[in-house]
């Protein structure tokens, strides 16, 4: 049975004998010795096989090459080497899967994050991928560490759904019908009647309407899957394709949400500094020195709390001048998000109580009939990372709203008839799953912390 790299890294009895599996990073050598350096993604470092030139001809390792995926058995001894405890002293060595070192892909020298994204099915190799990749699973583990905790039942809310939530324009159609000839009705309109729903259906864009159901029953729920928004801007953190995670919970108010929210947030972060050691460590020297105090920060403060109004006049009296110039009912834009946290206040910031034009229909409506309890959650680098509020609750205010807006309040039948039987004082976010891992790996492109990014012409598969 094979050992992990990880696994004999830590190994503190030395001298037995032991398989590993992986693949080549680099060989160098001379002509006494070859070292190997070996892979196999349990963790972002190397071990060391030493194979004496007695035992291995340089023809018997001519395939053992950069790329190349081998299998080896040697024994576990204490390294000399620099930066290492232990190597192996390979006995045997088999090649599972040679790759032509002159056509490899992935060169020593190291490249681009660009061209990294054009050859997506070879960058999970790389150290940092492995180590995005690695921290991926880790957040994604902890995100049900932490409400399972907490009493939230994890919940699956559906990807196809006739729901248009609040995804005005951003929705990705779901079809049987010939999409170059659909029946049409006498008018000229797309007739549905046949199509597998009967209606018009789309990919979700959120799974909160349908999270608010079961929170209505289960008490505190979240979900945590795939949505899809036809974005049709090419930013640095915004997917067509993204995860998102959707806390949701009876009996609750804005401060309520705040207060889970920051700690949620903070749980993520601490759980990546006491699980990715080696991986953050990595990224940190090489992307962006800053990365780990960034972190230890987060966790350490206190985020800042403040209205939207506030926010504004502190955008009015800024210095720095802005793309687009901010007044009261402004949608605040990822730059005046970036100053409030990264010029003024220094530190995370929660945004409340957003004009209510700016914002969706299902939010409660403050006494000032020009404000809702909106919640953004603003952080460095990256602008808003959870988007949240404390939801309508009162049957006429959420029907009146819902026919201002110009909503077909027959597609929300079901959701209006939670606030008509046994509604609820109730409030809950959304969490991207990328904008947390581009904050929590110092990436600087959503594109580089997803295994398979899909935006407005991504790469082939
Ligand atoms: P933004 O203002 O950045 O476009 P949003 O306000 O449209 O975000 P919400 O509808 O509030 O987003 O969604 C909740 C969360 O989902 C956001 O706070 C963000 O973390 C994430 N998110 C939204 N859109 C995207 C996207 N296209 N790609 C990745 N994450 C996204
Ligand atoms: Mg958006
Ligand atoms: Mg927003
Ligand atoms: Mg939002």
């Amino acid at each position: 049975k094979r050992s992990k790299v990880a696994a004999l890294l830590a190994a503190t009895e030395l001298n037995q004998e032991v398989l590993v599996k992986g693949w080549v990073r680099t060989k160098r050598g001379n002509k006494f010795v070859s070292f190997i350096a070996l892979n196999d993604g349990s963790t972002i470092n190397n071990i060391q096989l030493v194979a004496d030139a007695e035992k291995f001809s340089e023809e018997s390792l001519r395939e053992v090459t950069t790329g190349a995926c081998i299998a080896a058995t040697g024994i576990l001894v204490a390294s000399q080497g620099k930066g290492q405890t232990v190597e192996i002293q390979v006995n045997t060595v088999e090649v599972l899967g040679a790759a032509d070192p002159e056509k490899y892909p992935l060169q020593k020298k190291g490249h681009s994050l660009e061209f990294l994204r054009e050859i997506a099915h070879l960058r999970p190799r790389t150290n940092t991928f492995g180590a995005v990749l690695r921290m991926r699973h880790a957040m994604a583990f902890a995100v049900h560490q932490f409400f399972n905790d907490h009493g939230f039942y994890y919940v699956h809310t559906p990807i196809i759904t006739g729901s248009d939530a609040e995804g005005a324009g951003q929705m990705f159609r779901v079809t049987t019908l010939d999409p170059l000839n659909p029946p049409k009705t006498e008018t000229g309109e797309v007739n549905y009647t046949d199509d597998f729903f009967g209606k018009q259906t789309n990919l979700t864009v959120s799974g909160q309407l349908e999270g608010e159901v079961t929170a209505m029953a289960l008490g505190q729920i979240y979900t945590f899957g795939p949505t899809f928004r036809a974005e049709n801007s090419n930013t640095t953190r915004h997917l067509a394709e993204f995860w998102m995670i959707e806390p949701e919970m009876a009996f609750a108010d804005l401060t309520d949400n705040m207060d889970l929210a920051e700690e949620f947030l903070k749980f993520l972060v601490m759980y990546a500094l006491n699980n990715c050691k080696d991986d953050l460590q990595f990224l940190n020297d090489m992307y962006d020195k800053e990365l780990l105090n960034r972190l230890n920060f987060v966790v350490q403060n206190d985020f800042q709390r403040l209205e939207y109004t506030e926010a504004v006049e502190i955008l009015k009296s800024a210095k720095q001048k802005f793309e687009f110039p901010v007044e009261w009912g402004t949608d605040l834009q990822s730059e005046h998000e970036r100053y409030l946290v990264e010029k003024h206040f220094k530190k995370p910031v929660i945004l409340i109580n957003y004009p209510k034009h700016i914002k969706a229909f299902y939010m409660k409506q403050n006494e000032d009939g020009k404000t809702v309890r909106a919640m953004d959650v603003l952080f460095p680098g990256i602008g808003e990372i959870i988007g949240g509020s404390q939801r309508e609750e009162s049957y006429d205010k959420l029907a009146q709203r819902i026919q201002e807006m110009g909503i077909h309040e027959e597609e929300l039948w079901w959701y209006l008839e939670l606030r008509k039987y046994g509604t609820a004082p109730h409030a809950g976010f959304g969490l991207g799953f990328e904008r947390l891992m581009l904050f929590v790996t110092g990436m600087g492109n959503i594109r580089d912390v997803i295994p398979f990014p899909r935006f407005p012409k991504s790469a082939e598969f």
